[in-house]
């Protein structure tokens, strides 16, 4: 059978046993296209029928999430938690709140967080959470009486050795904070059991910053294998979260040109380019004003605001998609090479279709898939709970030397098992297969569970 026979016939199966759940499919594809040629070429996977465990969460536990909004009106929510792999270690993966969460998406994020999580070299497994909360335009007490009946239920299915929960859209320091009080509370003790925490209960310095960084140190060993540098670069970065800002605020300490930012409504184009004065108000309209990204053509008028739309159309050396999934489609993707795009570095999770990485991958740019660019944060996390473990704090200088030795050494990997004869590297392929061998050699090793 030949190697696109072999993945259709795989694809069909997985997509019979999993209907309506788009986002795990694509997810899925986008690996085993590379792992199934890799299986045959080392029978001893394949015999063990690893890519179809690994298909296969370890378990989904899906509950109900009671509120009270602030008007007394009863709410009722849906919470899930994705306990994808433990074979290197405890489920380790975010809590996303939107309203678009669904059992499909939680899926795709959980497998693909496995492989991260395996590239990173540390000892994590692959989870993921959330709900179909909307924590947009809620009180604060709000979110504390949602989060807090979330953990209520949450709390029984993880544990500082079983599952270790952190932030993701929708949930950053202030929930992870609501969640760690409860988690306290119901079960009296005190101990690493969520990452992202405050510094002055077990929060690791440069967590905050980590994603953002290393997704922005990811390329810039992309470039340095062209002897190239990312000084001078132009770079379209989307979103305005915690990933965009600070990619923004480290390709500005390299030197780098950053000219748009986006949110869910609209894009916004500066060809000023964002200095770190403005990064200042965008953070300061984000995380405490909880405000627009239009309101900043308000206070610099040079700007334009994309009203709806995604910043891909303005041309750029470099774009950083730090949004959401699927947030660049095939025609966007051609735009931006059209317009002379020459790498992407994913800060978001599967922000790429699979018509925009085919795209990126025909006109042979630089293409740094999430589950390698974006594994800055969960490093970052996984040195949190070994400072919780010791009880002891690591200095910002200290962990970010770390995390830029990490992301060096999962650059690293990604060339070993990506490169091909005439030196271009696949990115993709070489995370893909990177990421699956340590999983992989820890299921065979386990025997049939
Ligand atoms: P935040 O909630 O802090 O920010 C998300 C940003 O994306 C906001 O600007 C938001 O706009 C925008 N956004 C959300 N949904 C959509 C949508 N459907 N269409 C367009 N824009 C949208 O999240 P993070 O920055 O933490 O996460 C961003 C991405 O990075 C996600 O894919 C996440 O999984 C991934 N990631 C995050 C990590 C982390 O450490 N935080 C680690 C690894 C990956 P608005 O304000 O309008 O909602």
């Amino acid at each position: 059978m030949s190697s696109s026979e072999q993945l259709e016939e795989f694809m069909n199966g997985l997509i019979r046993r999993n209907p309506g759940e788009p986002e795990f499919h694509q997810a899925v594809h986008e690996v085993a296209q590379h792992i199934l040629p890799f299986i045959q070429a080392n029978p001893k996977y394949e015999k063990a029928q690893i890519l179809q465990r690994l298909t296969e969460p370890d378990r989904i536990v899906s509950f109900r999430v009671c509120w009270e909004d602030d008007e007394g009106s009863v709410r009722t929510q849906r919470g899930y938690r994705v306990q994808h792999s433990n074979a290197i270690g405890p489920y380790k993966g975010g809590i996303r709140f939107h309203d678009n969460v669904t059992q499909s998406i939680l899926k795709f994020l959980a497998f693909e967080q496995t492989f991260k999580n395996s590239l990173t070299g540390l000892p994590m497994g692959g989870g993921k959470g959330g709900s179909d909360f909307n924590p947009k335009g809620k009180s604060d007490r709000e979110i504390m009486r949602f989060c807090q009946s979330f953990m209520t239920e949450l709390c029984r299915h993880i544990g500082p050795f079983t599952d270790v929960p952190a932030g993701d859209i929708g949930v950053g320091g202030r929930e992870i904070s609501y969640m760690f009080g409860q988690y306290k509370r119901i079960r009296n003790e005190f101990t690493g059991v969520l990452t992202g925490k405050g510094l002055a209960f077990g929060g690791s310095e440069i967590r905050v910053e980590a994603t953002g960084y290393g997704v922005v140190y990811f390329m810039e060993d992309m470039l340095a294998q062209k002897g190239e540098k990312l000084e001078g670069k132009v770079c379209a970065v989307s979103g305005s979260g915690n990933v965009a800002q600070y990619a923004v605020e480290k390709l500005l300490a390299l030197g780098a040109k950053v000219i748009t930012m986006s949110d869910s409504s609209g894009a916004i184009h500066d060809p000023d380019g964002i200095t770190t004065e403005k990064l200042a108000f965008i953070k300061h309209l984000k995380e405490v004003k909880r405000g627009r990204i239009s309101e900043y053509c308000d206070e610099y008028p040079n700007a334009r605001y994309l009203d709806g739309k995604r910043p891909w159309g303005v041309p750029c050396d470099l774009a950083f998609p730090c949004a959401t999934q699927n947030e660049i489609s095939g025609e966007d993707a051609t735009l931006l090479v059209q317009n002379g795009c020459k790498g992407v570095s994913e800060g978001a999770n599967m922000p790429s279709t699979k018509e925009a990485i085919d795209t990126f991958q025909k006109a042979r740019i630089m293409f740094a898939p999430s589950k390698a660019a974006n594994a800055g944060g969960v490093a970052v996390s996984g040195l949190e709970m070994t400072q919780n473990s010791m009880r002891l704090s690591w200095s910002r200088e200290e962990l970010n030397q770390r995390l830029r030795a990490i992301m060096g050494d999962i650059h690293r990997k990604c060339v070993q098992y990506g490169k091909s004869d005439d030196g271009h590297v696949d990115y993709l392929k070489g995370a893909n297969i990177a990421g699956f061998v340590k999983v992989a050699d820890a299921m065979l090793a386990y025997g049939v569970i």
